[in-house]
């Protein structure tokens, strides 16, 4: 249902809606399940919902959208972003995308619950689309709803805003809207269905489009509409590379590649595991994209992983992130191969994302150190110890890069100084301090001799290099708990905690007077509760 005219605290949402003009679309418009072929994108209308309710919102995101808070309170701005009532310029589709999912061609997947409401060009000439995650079905949605519940609408509304305030590339999410639906979930598909409220998030990125968007056409023979979809987004996403042609979409390629690296790189900074790094789940501008049983590590360790759906391969586990992308990196360059049929230049390509994710990965580790650069004469062993150093006692990934920063060099005695003495400063980042043994406590302590060596010969002043170590290493990160804790609150009705999140989350480097609990270790009884170690893809 469309607004007659736009309301007037809209007027400045100017829509330009070039995915649907300028690429090919499926002619039917209903929702019926089906495989859509020769097609980008379905058109399709949003569910209708009883009672949109507007939870919270990102006042950043709105402003550079050119929305103003006044607009952001109205009750059209609930109508309008749970996909209630459309303004007058939207015209709302579904995408068609195929994709690997644990490894595996799953053919065509698609937005089965996301529904994009056109393009929005803001003042300064920047173009974002609007995506409703949770908005109703879709001839994508195979056997689901399409709808989204608020647990985890809750997390993904949070979680895209913090990696931004963290400096990770990601969507953006502008609100959070409850639908006043109830909707029927099976969190752990073991046979425990029940009610949970429905609502629904507007993701907001300059585009969607997924590597899986190039693969399903590919998959297909569709070689046209491959082409017709990369000439688009180069002239789009990428103007900057020139007119499409063969050495161009190379270029693109190389482009994407060295993107996803550093998008990876910034998650193994932080700490971030995405949980389901299927290729449809890969952004080509290199943007952290669905937010599903993503968690945050706690305790250093390589091996987790938040998804329960990937217990077993554990594919997806954070240490193996930069790898699976390379993977996926892999796939794409198999889709395009129609359009460039140059093998080894797309091979080199794959090659050179290895070094560029080794060498980005060195220098965000020589940044978390507080190093003047990367040396690698001596800080290769230097960052493999630690690594290691990290594993043999469980210690806060995040509270101890923190610690580190407090460490002192100017110690006359490191060679004699008591180990207890010298590791004082990390011990809070500990699970079980007083649990460290003596062989684990002696290994720590030499590391951190050799660390402090390291940085004297820099020969920063403490107080900068404590300064530059916390500007790269977050205080405060959504905490699998803390995300959990606010779930908890906001399904009884208060929604205070997601509020505070978000306005905490904004400043993630800084110390933040009486916000100490949320830099804080896990609590013990978080260590095995679902929503909190645990997740799985429904949501
Ligand atoms: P994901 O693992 O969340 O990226 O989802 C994989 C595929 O399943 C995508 O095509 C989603 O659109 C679709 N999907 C996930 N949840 C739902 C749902 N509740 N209703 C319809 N489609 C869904
Ligand atoms: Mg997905």
């Amino acid at each position: 249902m469309y607004f007659l005219s736009k309301p007037k605290l809209f007027e400045s949402l100017n829509f330009d809606n070039r995915f649907i003009s300028e690429l090919p679309g499926d002619p039917e418009t209903t929702n019926t399940r089906r495989q859509v072929m020769r097609s980008c994108y379905s058109p399709v209308q949003p569910k209708q919902v009883t009672r949109p309710e507007l939870i919270a919102y990102s006042p950043e995101l709105a402003e550079a959208l050119g929305l103003s808070p006044e607009a952001c309170k109205t009750a059209d701005f609930a109508q309008v972003f749970s996909g209630n009532r459309l303004l007058p310029g939207m015209s709302p589709y579904a995408m068609c995308y195929g994709g690997h999912q644990f490894g595996n061609w799953a053919g065509q997947l698609g937005d089965g619950r996301a529904i994009n409401l056109g393009e929005i060009v803001n003042e300064a000439g920047k173009r974002w689309a609007l995506q409703l995650k949770g908005a109703g079905p879709t001839p994508y949605s195979r056997t689901a709803d399409g709808l989204a519940v608020l647990r985890s609408s809750i997390r993904e509304f949070l979680c895209s805003e913090a990696m931004y305030h963290l400096g990770v590339p990601t969507t953006r999410a502008l609100s959070l809207i409850l639908t006043g639906e109830q909707v029927v979930r099976d969190m752990f598909y073991d046979g425990h269905p029940k009610q949970e409220a429905g609502a629904v998030v507007c993701r907001v990125a300059p585009s969607f489009t997924r590597f899986g968007n190039f693969q399903l056409p590919a998959s297909r023979g569709e070689v046209d509409v491959l082409r017709q979809l990369l000439d688009f987004t180069i002239r789009t996403d990428f103007p900057h590379l020139g007119k499409p042609s063969k050495e161009t979409y190379l270029i693109w390629f190389a482009e994407v590649c060295r993107l996803t690296a550093e998008m990876v790189v910034h998650w193994m900074r932080v700490g971030f595991v995405h949980g389901v790094m299927n290729t449809d789940n890969m952004s080509i501008l290199g943007l952290t994209i669905d937010y599903g049983p993503y968690g945050w590590l706690e305790d250093y360790d390589p091996d987790w992983t938040p998804n329960t759906t990937d217990a077993n391969g554990r594919r997806y586990r954070f240490g193996n992130q930069p790898a699976i992308a390379h993977w996926n990196l892999y796939q794409l360059a198999n889709a395009i191969h129609p359009l460039i049929e140059d093998v080894p230049a797309l091979e080199k390509i794959l090659g050179d994302y290895l070094k560029i994710y080794e060498q980005s990965q060195q220098s965000m580790m020589a940044q978390k150190l507080g190093l003047e650069g990367f040396d690698p004469e001596t800080d290769e062993a230097l960052i493999e110890e630690l690594l290691e150093v990290l594993q043999i006692a469980e210690t806060d990934m995040s509270l101890f890069y923190r610690n580190l920063a407090k460490v002192q060099t100017d110690i006359d005695d490191l060679n004699t100084i008591d180990n207890v003495q010298l590791l004082k400063p990390l011990m809070d980042a500990y699970y079980e301090p007083e649990r460290l043994s003596d062989a684990v406590s002696a290994r720590t302590a030499d590391w951190l001799r050799t660390y402090i060596r390291r940085l004297k010969r820099d020969g920063q002043p403490d107080k900068l290099r404590r300064e530059r170590m916390n500007a790269v290493n977050p205080l405060y990160v959504l905490r699998n708990y803390l995300a959990q804790l606010a779930i908890d609150k906001s399904e009884q009705g208060d929604h205070s905690m997601v509020k505070e999140l978000l306005d905490l989350l904004k400043h993630p480097y800084d110390e933040q007077a009486g916000k100490e609990s949320y830099a804080k270790k896990r609590p013990d009884w978080a260590r095995h509760r679902a929503g909190c170690s645990m997740l799985s893809c429904s949501s």
